[in-house]
């Protein structure tokens, strides 16, 4: 009896008064720029990763980088007790496909699981892209350091993957190494076919794709601000769920709007002097990116990026013309930053790794009535759950109630037409699953 009410106080004094935990200042500064820094300056020095490059070279060519790649993931998990399960997924990708795949390639990517001790088949994925180009996407002997497109990415998420093995996460974790990327997105495809054939349940996907630049075309100088791509309804919704949200709202709260949001949030939280940029598109302007795949099968993702990008500095081959310095080289890449970048991506992980599964079902209900009703499943060990609530256009869930552990409850006063809601599980250590935005409505 006292041992429960101590329990209790325990627990009560957790929730009203620990907004943060130790150890995810102790992630952050885990994050090394020097290690970064290395492995950026490994895969630049391959010449090149194009997709279509030599394969069997030990010193040029995606086919050295990629077993580079695999032996680094390797070794993170030599140090780990064999914490990785380290291997290559390859797809064919025949000659013609589209006019970028110019002979037959297998699309090779490297795919490292860190195994969640209570439930493995529930992933959440950190991203980076092994291959590079130049001004012609088909040219794959030409020097493509591709420093920041997109070896920034790349190393940010074999950094993240040294600093996180460090820790055991009830959910697993994947650092994923894809292909392809430049010449259609095939290796984010190819790996999809696999999730989907083997029911992975997917948290979401953070996509890193040039996270180390800090002079933008534009003149703007900032090593503070990032972007953060997604989508707004998933693209495989239904003709039924389209007609709904005429009627129930949902237009910028789908599945990756919320995994945005909840990187937005923790980075505030955490690293206050970063400066997220939340953009509610899936991409930039008629450009693509590897999330894309994962988002096409209805997965939650996003894009993380810098904010400024130079044009001059991607895609492009290595010269000098009018007094510019074209290519995609080192020394354009600010390695604090690709850390600070890797950071977000890391705290974020750790965070949903921590924390238990979103409720499925959410039902909202209230129609003509002074207080908004709210029913949910639970899910395994959850301590409560949190009722978030916005103005209609406000980008950012600003209130929110905890509400202990019950599976329905009403918001006394709140009306339900005035705001947009979602219902988040809260964990015992305070990590919380992405909100979910109601799917259902009851009268
Ligand atoms: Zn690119």
């Amino acid at each position: 009896m006292k041992k429960n009410l101590l329990l209790s106080i325990l627990l009560v004094s957790t929730y009203s008064f620990s907004q943060t935990d130790q150890r995810i200042y102790d992630i952050i500064d885990a994050v090394s720029a020097e290690r970064i820094e290395k492995d950026i300056t490994t895969l630049a020095n391959f010449g090149t990763r194009h997709t279509l490059s030599d394969t069997v070279s030990n010193t040029r060519g995606i086919g050295a980088a990629r077993r580079w790649i695999k032996s680094e993931f390797d070794k993170i998990s030599t140090d780990c007790d064999n914490c990785l399960d380290v291997s290559f997924q390859r797809d064919l990708v025949e000659k013609g496909r589209n006019n970028r795949i110019v002979k037959d390639v297998y699309i090779v990517n490297v795919v490292a699981i860190q195994k969640g001790t209570k439930y493995p088949n529930r992933y959440i994925i950190m991203s980076g892209d092994i291959d590079s180009r130049v001004s012609d996407p088909t040219n794959f002997t030409d020097d493509s350091p591709g420093a920041n497109d997109n070896a920034s990415g790349m190393a940010g998420t074999i950094e993240a993957a040294r600093v996180l093995s460090k820790y055991k996460f009830e959910s697993s974790i994947i650092y994923l190494g894809l292909s392809g990327e430049e010449q259609g997105l095939f290796g984010g495809q190819g790996l999809v076919k696999q999730m989907k054939a083997n029911g992975w349940e997917i948290t979401g996907i953070f996509n890193n794709d040039m996270i180390g630049n800090i002079t933008g075309v534009d003149g703007v100088i900032s090593n503070r601000d990032f972007r953060i791509f997604s989508e707004p309804v998933p693209a495989t919704e239904t003709e039924k769920q389209r007609k709904a949200r005429r009627f129930y709202g949902g237009e910028v709260d789908g599945v990756s709007r919320q995994l945005a949001r909840y990187v937005d949030k923790t980075t505030k939280t955490y690293m206050p002097e970063m400066n997220p940029m939340m953009i509610y598109r899936l991409d930039r302007f008629g450009r693509g990116g590897h999330h894309r795949p994962f988002n096409d099968a209805g997965y939650a993702g996003i894009r993380i990026m810098e904010a400024h990008e130079n044009y001059t500095q991607q895609h492009q081959d290595i010269r000098t013309e009018n007094g510019i310095n074209y290519g995609d080289v080192l020394e354009h890449v600010n390695f604090d930053y690709a850390k600070k970048l890797t950071a977000v991506n890391a705290i974020n992980m750790a965070s949903l790794a921590w924390a238990p599964a979103a409720p499925e079902k959410v039902e909202i209900g209230g129609i003509v009535e002074p207080s908004a009703k709210f029913k949910w499943t639970k899910v395994d060990d959850a301590v409560g759950y949190k009722i978030y609530w916005r103005d209609t256009t406000s980008p950012t869930w600003d209130n929110s109630r905890f509400v202990g552990d019950v599976s329905e409850y009403t918001l006394d006063g709140i009306v339900i037409d005035n705001f947009f809601f979602g219902v988040s599980a809260v964990g015992k250590d305070g990590f919380e699953s992405p909100v979910v935005f109601p799917n259902a409505v009851f009268r």
